[in-house]
Formats: structure tokens, sequence, C-alpha cells
């Protein structure tokens, strides 16, 4: 199992980091979870294209974590690319519906390129077949407590604190032969996050502030920080963190020392700030 960082950064604008996005590769599957702005670039970035993912998995629907779901559905249709399966919880039937429905907000991009006799005759010199179709990406949604069982892989997702009542957030675990990738999402520190990434050979999990910052009151127990995670992550035998998530202020000089220096108080295992397009091997 390898995983590729896509995203490591948050909805603020940001060179350095796009928002979530994070491939894994098993065997002959690319499974992308979450797809935040910018992760379509880093996605080409990195090597792949847009239309060999055969998995997309949904944390959570915020907009950081899936603004390029669009533009990866049209790029990988365009390309006739392999089937696509969506896993993300309510509404995310609805939600693709609204885009790539007959009346959805590409409604009348794809009746043009489908139906109009110059994109028909491109279409057939590019390789394709007429009557063209339109993107099916196939979507499930998940619920809390749900596991998905594909060939060579189970995914298990658990609710996590995080933007409800507004939205479903839930953290995942991918199990892969004898791997276990566990991705918190933006979770608060919660006891489904702690079954989630136990015994897990990485855990991923996002974090928002660091210690001893201050945001506000109603967000402080919401967003952990690194000394918290690790402490969590040590005391469930997680054997490598990655922090995630990571805003621009905490990119700035002494800061990642200071995130790490507080972490490995609490934790013995590998542990390092993630940065796009840096890739694990498990
Ligand atoms: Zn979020």
């Amino acid at each position: 199992m390898k995983l590729t960082f896509l995203g490591t950064g948050t909805p603020e604008p940001y060179l350095r980091r796009a928002s979530s996005g994070y491939l894994i590769e098993h065997g002959a599957d690319r499974i992308l979870f979450d797809c935040g702005g910018g992760v379509f670039d880093r996605l080409l970035q990195a090597g792949h294209l847009p239309q060999n993912i055969t998995h997309l998995v949904f944390s959570h629907l915020h907009s950081d974590h899936m603004m390029d779901y669009a533009r990866l559905v049209h790029a990988a249709w365009d390309a006739r690319g392999v089937p696509l399966k969506v896993f993300g919880p309510a509404p995310m039937a609805r939600i693709t519906e609204q885009l790539f429905g007959r009346d959805g907000v590409f409604g009348d991009d794809l009746r043009a390129r489908t139906q109009t006799e110059p994109s028909q005759q491109i279409w057939l010199a590019r390789g394709g077949t007429l009557p063209r179709r339109w993107p099916t990406p196939e979507v499930v949604e998940i619920a809390p407590g749900d596991t998905i069982a594909e060939p060579g892989w189970k995914l298990t997702a658990v609710e996590v604190p995080h933007a409800q009542p507004a939205l479903i957030c839930l953290g995942l675990r991918l199990e892969a032969g004898d791997k276990v990738f566990a991705y918190s999402g933006d979770a608060a520190l919660c006891d489904g996050m702690k079954q989630l990434a136990a015994d897990a050979d990485l855990l991923l999990h996002w974090c928002y502030r660091m210690d001893g910052e201050a945001l506000h009151p109603a967000l402080d127990p919401m967003a952990p920080t690194p000394g918290q995670i690790a402490a969590m992550a040590n005391a469930v035998g997680v054997k490598r963190l990655r922090l995630t998530h990571i805003r621009p202020h905490m990119d700035q000089p002494g800061h990642h020392q200071a995130m790490l220096a507080a972490a490995r108080q609490v934790f013995d295992g590998d542990l390092a700030i993630a940065e796009d397009l840096d890739q694990i091997t498990l």
C-alpha cells in the first residue's frame, strides 16, 4: 500500500499546500480520500491521471474536501476512464446529480459535448463512439458504522465530531492485506477515532491548531493539538503518525519543531508533518 499526499492544507489559499486529498495505491486500485481544491493538479504532478482513479472516498463534504470533485469526474469521463466508485456521506448522491444530472450545473456543457456535430466529430477522432454517454460515477452513500468491502480491501466509517449538524463527518479506516491506514477527516478527539486508529500502521490526522494556541473557545475542543493527537495515537498503538490539514501560519519558522516536540513527548513511533507530494509505503 502506498500513500501519496496530494493536499495537506486547508481552505486558505496557499501555494505550498492544496486542500485535503490523499491517494492510496493498493494492487490495481487507486483510492482517493477527499478531493479538495488543488488536489487535481497535485494528482497530475504526482504522475497520475484522473481516469485511473478507481475509488473516491469522502470523509465529509466541507468544500476543502470536495472542491475538485467535479473536475475529477469530468476529466475522467472525458478521457474514457475506468468506472469510478464514489463513497461519501449524504447528500453525496444529490450533489452528484446537481453537478452532472440533465438539469445539473454541467447539463448544458454535457449536452454541447455529446450532441453538437463538431464535438461529436472530435470525439470520434479521439477514438470514442456515438452516442456519447454522460458521466456516470457510481455513488454509494455511507453512514456512520458502515463497512464497505471491496476486493482486496475493507473500509470502515465512524462518525466523528466536527461540523454537525450541518454535515455528516466520518473518520475512516482502510484495511488492505495486513496493513491498516486510518484517516481522521477533520475529527475532534473521540472514542470512535480511537477505535479506527487502533494498531494502525499509519494514522493520518488533521491538525488545525498548535499546542498553546487558542483559536476560539467553541473551536478549541474540536481542533486537537499535536500533543493531544500524539497522546491518543500512542495510547491506541499507532505505529506511524502524520499530521496534516496544516494552516499557513503553522509553517512559519520554528513552528514545526515546536509541534513535533510536543508530539514526541507522548508518542514513540515515526512522526512527521505531511507535505504535498510526500509518499509513504506501508
Ligand atoms: Zn472540515
